[in-house]
Parts: structure tokens; C-alpha cells; sequence
């Protein structure tokens, strides 16, 4: 059996600004909404989120015997996250411009799962980050980090939305358990939900057809038929005007500082890039993952 706190503290020792620890269970509801979600087209062409569909609302089907789920967060939060000039055509997510997060995130939560094991060495652990079918923003929620936005993000109340995640399913259990996040959440403001370009944003989903973030990194057959705003990967507009962003500090976590300047980048800049200056530019960042878009 795991200390909550020492878990925390750890989490806190390889770099983490956040953590918090939620029983295993089942999100039948969510499951439930995420299949209408889907039925409905609002995946589009995102086909991940078609596969496992059942493992997404129950963790003990990806760790046999699973009974806790560490979430922990960081903030990137960085100059690029304010916003770009408003003639600005090339425009990159501020969480591109820094080393891929799901290198970093994953040897962070490598690194915590070692220090747990020294302390319980029959431990049976997994590591996640995005990729892995599992719901887990609602699990953040769970863990008491925060709230999910309009913009169907994780909103902390420190940190905003700026925020990276990664989880570790365990076989044991923990003397605690975070209480779910229970606080004033986005109350009227509906500034996402006007500031998105592309009118995205619905009650409780996006319209990921619409989404420039979706076209310009996963759905790219849509990229031509989707208005991008001056944006060639990824999307901050419903994230700058949030009221939990602007007040939220900027990154204290160095692996996650920024690796170059969008704003000294123009559009022809971007498309006159050879394979290999891009490669070696920006071979360690998320752009990689959309080289034909940002090229
Ligand atoms: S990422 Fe951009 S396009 Fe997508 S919902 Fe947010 S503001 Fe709208
Ligand atoms: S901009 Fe407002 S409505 Fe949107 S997530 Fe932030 S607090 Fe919620």
C-alpha cells in the first residue's frame, strides 16, 4: 500500500508541477457519450478514437488488477501561449514549439514508476501518455486536478489549460485517494466558445470536422476543406483567451522551454526548409508527427 504524499512528493522530484491519485473505475458515461460522439461523425477522420472503446472506460483492462491511477501534469506554458501578432500566417500550438511531450512525459513518468518500485518492488505498473486508450482527463477530474472546460480540455486552477498529462495505472492500492475536483469550474464565461475561428466548439464535444487543431495534426485529409487561420500546426485560440491561462505562470520545468521562435518563422520560411533542415531543426519536437502540413 502506497502514501498518497509520497507519491505526490515524487511525482514532484522528476519534474512534475502536479499530481493526484484516483481509485480504478469505470466511466460507463463517458463511454456511453464518447460511442453517440462517434456515431454521430464528430471523430471524423480521428480513427484512434475508434479503437477500444471499452478499455477507455475501464483501466483494469490495459493492468490486470489495476486498483489506482497516478495522474500527473506539467505546465509549457510559455511566451508563445499569449498569442502571436494578429498578421502572423504561420502559426505553431505553443506545446509544438518544445521537445515532443510524449518523450519527455514518458521518462518522467518512467523515472517515477523506478522510485515506486524501489519502494514496492511486486509492483505491477503502466505508463501513458495520450496515446493510450484511456480517458484520461476524466481521471484528472477524478484525481482532483481540475475541471473539464468547454473547450473540452483539462482546466487547473494554477496552471490553466497549458498543461501536459501522464498517468500510471498500478496493481496496488494507495491509504488515500484524491477527492474529485468539485470547484467553481467555468461558471458563465464562454470565451473559448466565441474565440474559436471555426465555431469548434459545441455544448460538451467539438466538432472535430471544424477543428484546426484536428486538421492541421490528425485529420489531414480535412486540412483543405477547414478553414486554418493562419495556423500550420495545432491550435491555441480557445486556449490564450481563457481567463486560467492568462493568470497562470509560466513553465518552471526546463525540459518543456520552448526549442525556437515561431514568430521569427514566416510561411515561405517553413515551405522553403529542406527534409533535412527540418529534420534537424526540429526533429525532437511534435512537428515531426505532421511534416507534410507544417512543410
Ligand atoms: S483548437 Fe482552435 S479550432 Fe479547435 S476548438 Fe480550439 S479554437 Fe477552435
Ligand atoms: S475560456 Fe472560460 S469557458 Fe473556456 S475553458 Fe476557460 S474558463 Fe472555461
Amino acid at each position: 500500500m502506497f502514501d498518497v504524499g509520497v507519491i505526490k512528493r515524487l511525482a514532484q522530484d522528476v519534474g512534475f508541477d502536479l499530481c493526484g491519485v484516483a481509485q480504478c473505475r469505470k466511466f460507463e458515461q463517458e463511454s456511453n457519450f464518447l460511442k453517440e460522439w462517434l456515431d454521430k461523425g464528430f471523430g471524423s477522420s480521428l480513427e484512434y478514437l475508434k479503437r477500444n472503446i471499452e478499455c477507455r472506460g475501464d483501466a483494469t483492462a490495459l493492468v490486470e488488477g489495476a486498483k489506482s491511477v497516478i495522474v500527473c501534469a506539467v505546465s509549457y506554458k510559455n511566451e508563445i501561449s499569449d498569442g502571436y501578432p494578429a498578421d502572423h500566417n504561420a502559426k505553431v500550438a505553443s506545446y509544438a514549439c518544445t521537445t515532443d511531450y510524449h518523450i519527455t512525459i514518458k521518462q518522467m513518468l518512467f523515472a517515477l514508476c523506478k522510485k515506486l518500485k524501489e519502494i514496492e518492488p511486486d509492483l505491477s505498473a503502466r505508463c501513458f501518455v495520450d496515446s493510450a486508450p484511456i480517458f484520461e482527463k476524466r481521471y484528472a477530474v477524478e484525481a482532483g486536478l481540475g475541471w473539464i472546460g468547454r473547450q473540452s480540455l483539462l482546466v487547473t486552477p494554477k496552471y490553466g489549460t497549458f498543461v501536459l498529462l501522464g498517468e500510471i495505472v498500478m496493481t496496488a492500492e494507495c491509504n488515500e485517494y484524491d477527492t474529485p475536483y468539485k470547484g467553481a469550474g467555468c461558471g458563465e464565461c464562454r470565451r473559448c466558445v466565441e474565440a474559436c475561428p471555426n465555431n469548434a466548439i459545441k455544448e460538451r464535444h467539438i466538432d472535430t470536422s471544424r477543428c484546426i487543431s484536428c486538421a492541421t495534426i490528425e485529420c489531414r485529409d480535412e486540412g483543405e476543406q477547414c478553414n486554418l487561420h493562419g495556423w500550420i500546426f495545432g491550435c491555441d485560440e480557445c486556449q490564450t483567451v481563457c481567463p486560467y491561462n492568462k493568470k497562470a505562470p509560466r513553465l518552471s520545468n526546463t525540459k518543456f522551454a520552448p526549442l525556437f521562435n515561431p514568430v521569427a518563422m514566416t510561411r515561405q520560411a517553413w515551405a522553403t526548409l529542406s527534409h533535412e533542415e527540418f529534420v534537424e531543426r526540429f526533429g525532437t519536437t511534435p512537428l515531426m508527427r505532421s511534416l507534410r502540413k507544417t512543410k
